[in-house]
């Protein structure tokens, strides 16, 4: 399987278009050590032919420039996005469907349910839509199962509740039902080889930590360094978890989590916030990533399993 990063940052982008924070700031007077990132998706693919789409984020028309083989050119009107799969509900996950509304039919799309009733009312994209190509829904099941994807020849998904928040516009904000957000394990049928992706996950339960430790490769949230990282800079009052994140540093973060799996799984942290200092590729914070053996992502960046 071939995973393709489009974009690797939190919502906001980095840099952010109203931030001053240090690693803005940095970026836009030159820093050479600080690299800009789209917002968060990746797409895969087991044949390089058929991709799924994870996440459409509100920059995806310059991530599929980025990225040729999405746009394979057999006929007039083309795309190699066989289907597209949203992990929630949040904006910076689902803006960029409005621009893929030129599609000649329905947009294959795959989201839990209560993803979708909040693209149906809350935030109604998915009814505006239908004044363009419209979209065909698909159930993203809870139940352990390992289930295909229309046109997508090689793999096999399975979808698994995470602990967070439904979006602000969501009619159930504050009351978490399972579902609001999920994590993928894809499994590529020929190899066996598996990649778990989670961009937003803020509480590591049991059934995480299982999917995680069989996994060939971990792509997880790497959105914070510090549970208060937002408050101290001024930023926000709200800490990294009570957002849905599990920052990566301190007692139970995502680094000691990461130490515990296997040397030989892949760690590659994603979503990440443009506040975070590992952006900044000079920082102690990325050199102890590094002695940790565990990746930042970056727009571009290939996975091969
Ligand atoms: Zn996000
Ligand atoms: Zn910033």
């Amino acid at each position: 399987m071939r995973v393709h990063v489009l974009g690797s940052a939190a919502g906001g982008g980095f840099p952010q278009w109203n931030c001053n924070c240090p690693n803005c700031a940095a970026y836009r007077q030159g820093s050479p050590h600080h690299t800009a990132r789209t917002q968060s998706s990746i797409t895969v693919s087991a044949d390089d032919s058929n991709w799924v789409l994870f996440n459409a984020s509100p920059e995806i028309l310059q991530q599929i420039r980025s990225f040729p083989a999405l746009q394979p050119a057999r006929q007039l009107r083309d795309t190699a996005i066989r289907a597209i799969f949203l992990m929630d509900a949040q904006i910076d996950h689902t803006t960029g469907l409005y621009m893929l509304r030129e599609h000649r039919q329905p947009l294959a799309l795959w989201c839990h349910a209560l993803v979708r009733d909040d693209l149906m009312r809350g935030n109604p994209l998915l009814k505006v839509l239908e004044h363009y190509c419209g979209t065909r829904w698909n159930d993203v099941p809870l139940d352990h199962s390992h289930f295909p994807i229309d046109g997508v020849p090689g793999l096999l998904f399975s979808a698994l509740p995470l602990l967070s928040n439904a979006p602000p516009y969501s009619p159930h904000r504050d009351q978490p039902q399972p579902g609001d957000n999920v994590g993928v394990t894809i499994t590529d049928t020929a190899t066996g080889k598996q990649l778990f992706y989670a961009p937003g996950l803020g509480t590591m339960e049991p059934h995480v930590w299982a999917a995680m430790q069989t996994a060939d490769c971990v792509l997880v949230d790497g959105t914070l360094w510090t549970d208060t990282e937002m408050i101290t800079l001024g930023a926000s009052q709200k800490t990294s978890r009570s957002m849905g994140h599990l920052p990566q540093s301190g007692p139970g973060g995502m680094l000691e989590w990461l130490d515990q799996l296997p040397a030989t799984t892949r760690k590659v942290l994603i979503h990440i916030n443009n506040t975070n200092p590992i952006l900044d590729a000079s920082s102690p914070q990325r050199q102890e990533l590094a002695r940790r053996g565990i990746e930042v992502a970056f727009d571009g960046m290939e996975i091969t399993l």
